[in-house]
């Protein structure tokens, strides 16, 4: 074998690799992740763990670089929100929130010495799920109520499915809105405990993020 074929053959796996995760229905969490039947119903549950994952990443950041709390809200992944979405994941808005959301959260776990928490909690979602909700696609009903549901609970608000639109399956919201409560309501929980056990870092002066990264 040539030294070039040699090469060639070494890149073979990296090639494919990227390839098969190139376009779109490749993204990990609505194939491979046990949590996929979730992130594939949902919308906004799948937006939150890309958030997740990215506030995560860059609480984690500024913690090893000693910058302190950056103010995620002010960065061009909150503001954007959807640079990772493909079309085939659904509703780009309620993705975008569920990124917000996710983002904040997963910032704030990783500055506070928190552990990555999110895809468990996901996971364990993805185990409850009705088996008629057990579907290829995202469904409207189902995602709408677990934005409802997350929004209710870290706002503190009654565990109440009672104001689904006329529009979606009533059933469906409810389940979701359950299972956005629980998210919400973890969310909330780990947050407080957190404030219990430290303050928030100092913002450390004349040390701001760049706007984009
Ligand atoms: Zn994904």
């Amino acid at each position: 074998m040539s030294r070039i074929q040699g090469i060639v053959v070494a890149l073979l796996p990296a090639l494919l690799c990227c390839a098969a995760f190139g376009g779109d229905g490749s993204d990990y969490h609505v194939n491979k992740d046990p949590a996929a039947r979730l992130f594939r119903l949902s919308p906004f549950a799948h937006g939150y763990i890309h958030g997740y994952e990215a506030g995560f990443a860059m609480g984690d950041d500024d913690v090893q670089m000693g910058r302190g709390d950056q103010h995620i809200e002010k960065t061009g992944e909150f503001r954007d929100a959807d640079r990772e979405y493909q079309r085939a994941f659904g509703d780009r808005e309620n993705f975008r929130a569920g990124y917000r959301e996710g983002l904040v959260v997963g910032y704030h776990d990783a500055l506070t010495g928190g552990e990555f928490r999110a895809l468990n909690e996901l996971r364990r979602l993805a185990t409850g799920l009705e088996s008629d909700l057990v579907v290829s696609s995202a469904d409207a009903g189902y995602d709408g109520g677990f934005l409802a549901g997350y929004r209710a609970a870290r706002q503190d608000h009654a565990n109440d499915c009672s104001g689904a639109p006329a529009s979606a399956s009533k059933e469906h919201f409810c389940s979701g809105f359950l299972d956005g409560y629980e998210l919400g309501d973890s969310d909330s929980g780990a947050i407080a405990t957190a404030q219990e056990h430290a303050p928030p870092p100092p913002v450390a002066a004349g040390n701001r993020r760049a706007p984009k990264r």
